[in-house]
């Protein structure tokens, strides 16, 4: 079996001659193949995938990607495309045989237009998505794509993987945010469309087709990225509620009482923020009390009297018994001290030993019942097991992570996580929910998609992939 793989995975050309290629493609400096230069490309934030790459190939322009796919279709070369490095699904890290390359898209960092009135960017596929929010805003312009990682994942990351984020309740997920793309194919010819056109219905939707396809179908190398205005007001609460279904009717009275301003809606449980105040850096404790749950609520807004709204909204809460107790951010500092305690949250898990992640959605309306089934459930099977569900409750998606008992054993606990990872995706199931979210399914989750996905929708998946890169060279394993 693993001689057939390699039969086919194997350069025609003898490694040598095929790196020699390449380094003139893209220039020898731009060609990583010591160990020492390629370490940081070969493992994933999580340390959960490991690989071995031929090399790492760092084009510094569109063409030299089509040039570098072409030389890997001619000599059946695989190749994992990877933008930051911050997936957390294993999708951008290569396999332990070691007859791939990684493409790196993070020398392709360029702007190459803002254009205001269209409200449209056209970036390339390295820049980071920090970069991206700053192009925006230097054009007076908002770009609201926004998670934890953003310092440091790339565009071409986020469309490939059509990352979420807390923005997604306002504003959608990358896919809503993309207007064009350019992608190189497998035969290295280059899919130009970059349209910046709200109206166009001449034919299928490509550009869809490569968002979410977690560089198996192509390598994206730039995208048309929509603007919107910039909010002339933020207010941001950090509300303590006694439960979920609390928060939810929050969320409904939120909508209910602010119409399209709110912005992020995040469940905090308390236990996740004891985790942050302990292991976290000057971090501090917004509420008096403790709270059984909390919700991190951020309004914006373009018009005046938005602080007048959020406090009409939390002063009705109270009245109603919805919430316990608030604290509304007086400041930027105080806002920035808020979104600290959610972000830092899953590195304060870290601490915590093990923990074994679920990235899931179900209806908004479900999210309630589904936490206290997988509670009862994960607690069941391993007593003393610490739930910590948070995430984007506005998006019915739950990043419901189990901390290992204290004191258990790390190793023990985590040989668990599939066992663990079948009982919450069967309650997932029963709630009509999606086992990824927003994270993707990289290697992770590859084992589990013909277990939920629907077997047209999978054949059609397979039908596509074998279309668009008949040899099988753009991110093997992955996905399908
Ligand atoms: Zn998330």
């Amino acid at each position: 079996m693993i001689s057939k793989v390699e039969a086919i995975a194997r350069p025609r050309l003898p490694a040598a001659d095929f790196l020699a290629r390449l380094a003139a493609i893209i220039g020898e400096k731009n060609l990583l193949t010591a160990a020492t230069d390629m370490a940081g490309y070969l493992v994933e934030p999580r340390d959960l995938f490991h690989g071995k790459a031929l090399c790492v190939a760092r084009p510094g322009s569109t063409a030299e990607v089509a040039a570098v796919v072409a030389l890997c279709a001619e000599t059946s070369t695989k190749i994992v495309p990877q933008g930051g490095n911050t997936g957390l699904v294993g999708g951008q890290t290569p396999s332990e045989r070691g007859d791939e390359i990684i493409v790196s898209l993070t020398r392709m960092n360029r702007l190459r237009e803002i254009d205001p009135s269209s409200n449209t960017l056209i970036v390339e596929a390295g820049m980071t998505l920090a970069q991206v929010q700053a192009e925006a805003d230097r054009a007076e312009r908002y770009f609201p794509l926004s998670l934890a990682a953003e310092g440091s994942c790339t565009i071409g990351g986020n469309l490939a993987t059509n990352a979420g984020g807390t923005a997604v309740l306002a504003y959608g997920n990358a896919r809503d945010l993309t207007m064009g793309l350019e992608v190189v194919l497998a035969d290295g010819r280059i899919l130009s469309n970059l349209s910046k056109l709200k109206k166009d219905n001449t034919g299928y939707d490509l550009n869809n087709l490569f968002i979410g396809s977690e560089g198996t179908l192509g390598i994206i190398t730039a995208a048309v990225l929509k603007l919107y205005p910039k909010p002339r007001a933020i207010e941001t609460a950090f509300v303590g509620v006694r439960d979920p279904h609390q928060a939810l009717r929050l969320l409904d009275l939120t909508h209910a009482m602010t119409g399209g301003e709110v912005k992020t809606f995040e469940l905090i449980p308390r236990i996740g923020l004891d985790f942050v105040l302990v292991h976290g850096k000057n971090m501090r404790d917004p509420l008096p009390s403790a709270h059984q749950h909390y919700v991190l609520l951020e309004l914006a807004a373009q018009s005046d009297g938005l602080a007048e709204r959020l406090i009409a909204l939390l002063e009705k809460a109270m009245e109603d018994g919805i919430i316990e107790d608030a604290a509304i951010a007086a400041s930027l500092e105080q806002r920035r001290a808020f979104w600290r305690l959610r972000e830092f949250l899953p590195d304060a898990q870290g601490y915590e030993g093990g923990s074994i992640k679920h990235d899931v959605s179900v209806p908004i309306s479900d999210v309630p019942a589904f936490l206290e089934e997988v509670e009862a459930a994960v607690t069941k099977r391993i007593p003393g097991a610490r739930l910590v569900a948070f995430g984007h409750l506005g998006d019915g998606n739950i990043h419901c992570n189990l901390s290992q008992p204290l004191g258990a054993d790390k190793a023990g606990f985590l040989a668990l996580w599939d066992a663990i990872n079948a009982l919450v995706h069967a309650i997932v199931a029963a709630h009509h929910g999606s086992i990824s979210a927003e994270h993707g399914i990289g290697q992770l989750k590859r084992k589990l998609l013909p277990q939920v996905k629907d077997p047209v929708a999978l054949d059609l998946m397979r039908t596509l992939k074998a279309a668009l890169d008949p040899q099988g060279i753009f991110n093997p394993g992955k996905v399908l």
